[in-house]
This record gives C-alpha cells, structure tokens and sequence, in this order.
C-alpha cells in the first residue's frame, strides 16, 4: 500500500491517478476543516500520534512507500514523515507545488520569514490590507492590526477572536482574477499578506494586487527536511508512487 499524506489539491490529483492505475493507496487527511475535499478512494482522517504513532502505522499497514502532497507549511508532518520513513526504512517521496518566487512581481514583494514579521511590516505598509494567510496564521496580527479595518478571508472559522473592525469572508479557492480584482477594489485592499503557498489556484490575488499597486508581504516557506527527494509535479510523483507498488508488491 502506498501512503500518501494530503489536504492539498496536489495530493488529490495523485490520488485519482494512482487509483486510475489501479495502485492501492491510502490518502491521509489532518481532519482540520470541517468538510475537507476528499480524495478518491480510500482514506484515514485524524494525526498519526506523532512520529513513533507514524511509524507504528507504517509497519502495521506495511506501507510500501510514503507520499509527502502536504501543504508547504504544514512543516510538522513533514518532519515527522521525514523522521519515521527514515526509521522504518520506508521510500519517502516529498511532492510540493512550486513556491511564488518566480512570479514577475517577486521582487517587489516584502518577503518575511514568520507570521509576526509580517504583521509588524504591514501596519506600516497600508491602511486596508487583505490577510490571506490562513486561520491558523492570524493569531499574531491581531494586536498589531487591532485597530486596522483588515479583510479576512478563510475556509473555517478562526479559533482566535476578532478585532471588532475586521471584516471575515468564509470562502475556499480557487479563485480568479476577476473575482479578486473585484473583491480587493470593492474593499479599497493597499496591502495584501499571504504565504509562499505557491501554485496557480490561489495566485491571482498577488496579480490583482500587483494591477492596483498594493504592497505585497509573503511569509516564506518553512525549510523541507533534508535530504528527501523532492519533485513538483504530479504526474512525476505519481510514476514514482507506481514503481514503488509494482517494486515491494
Ligand atoms: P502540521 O502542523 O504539519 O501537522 C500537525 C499535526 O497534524 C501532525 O503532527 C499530525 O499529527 C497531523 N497531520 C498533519 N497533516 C496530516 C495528514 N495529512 N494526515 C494525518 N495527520 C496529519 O500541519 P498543518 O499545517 O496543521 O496542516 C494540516 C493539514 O492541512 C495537512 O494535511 C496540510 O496538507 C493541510 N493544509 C495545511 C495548510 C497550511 O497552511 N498549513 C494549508 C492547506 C492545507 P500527528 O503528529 O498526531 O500525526
């Protein structure tokens, strides 16, 4: 059984490949959101109980090889990944979408290496910003914005509160340049804050952004562990998978 640990859009197009290859896998989510995008065939929901949970998991479901399709900052479970693959001797494959420092405005844009260096830069940067980072990123822009009218905009509800004057818009992407042109003129947005999250469904903000010469500050990515093979595209990810299977079945 190939194990591919998900909760991208990425993981979701390796898994419906490697079901169309008749590969059997199993795609694991976090249990994070409420109504997650589930992947076709099978799937486990909920952590693994940390590195030694993970390695028991892989050694009972003799897992043939690991997939890491996980978000570029979800760094915990890659590191975990990282650690019991190693352990138990398992193939671990990380496959992560490219970031956004190839985009023609990158090097215009304030790149930061943290949360709360980007919420310290961004109150000095405009008066309208736009937060799209995540719920689990907002905690340390809620002081320093606490007086700011920022947009928020997240899939489920933020666990911190609110500042009063903040506007919260529920919503998933993928989103287009029509739609985010709109949204960041009907809200007068003049910085927009992100992560390096890379990948083209949630791109078009820093193109609308760019068009009406807003700031930009992107967190950067957490660095991967070292020394696991990285690629970018599915299609790749998924011929390695499949040799893997065919390899140890
Ligand atoms: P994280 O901080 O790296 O992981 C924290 C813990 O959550 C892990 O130690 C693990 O628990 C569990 N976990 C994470 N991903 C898992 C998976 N695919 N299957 C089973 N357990 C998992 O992760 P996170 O940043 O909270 O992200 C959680 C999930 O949301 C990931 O699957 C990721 O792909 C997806 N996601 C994250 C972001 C983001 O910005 N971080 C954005 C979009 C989607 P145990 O130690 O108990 O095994």
């Amino acid at each position: 059984m190939i194990l591919l640990l998900g909760g991208t859009a990425e993981a979701r197009a390796l898994a419906a490949r490697l079901d169309d290859a008749g590969v059997t896998l199993t795609s694991s989510l976090a249990g994070r959101v409420a109504r997650p995008r589930l992947p076709v065939g099978e799937t486990r929901i909920g952590g693994f109980g940390g590195v030694t949970g993970l390695r028991s998991y892989l050694r009972e479901e003799r897992v043939r090889a690991v997939v890491d399709a996980t978000h570029p900052f979800a760094a915990g479970i890659s590191a975990n990944a990282a650690a019991a693959c190693d352990a138990e001797g398992v193939p671990l494959l990380r496959l992560a979408r490219p970031g956004w420092g190839e985009h023609p405005d990158a090097d215009r844009w304030h790149w930061v290496d943290s949360h709360a260096d980007a919420a310290a830069l961004t109150v000095g940067l405009g008066s309208r910003p736009f937060l799209s980072i995540g719920r689990q990123g907002l905690a340390p822009f809620v002081e320093p914005l606490r007086e700011v009218p920022a947009l928020v905009r997240v899939v489920d509800e933020p666990e911190v509160e609110l500042p009063p004057g903040w506007t919260l818009l529920h919503s998933r992407g993928p989103y287009d340049l029509a739609s985010e042109r709109a949204l960041l003129s009907e809200h007068g947005v003049d910085v927009v804050v992100t992560k390096d999250s890379g990948g083209s469904h949630t791109v078009a903000k820093l193109d609308a952004a760019g068009e009406r010469g807003a700031a930009v500050v992107v967190v950067r990515r957490p660095p991967s562990p070292p020394g696991v093979e990285t690629v970018s595209d599915v299609r790749t990810a998924a011929e390695w998978a499949a040799d893997r299977a065919a390899d140890r079945a």
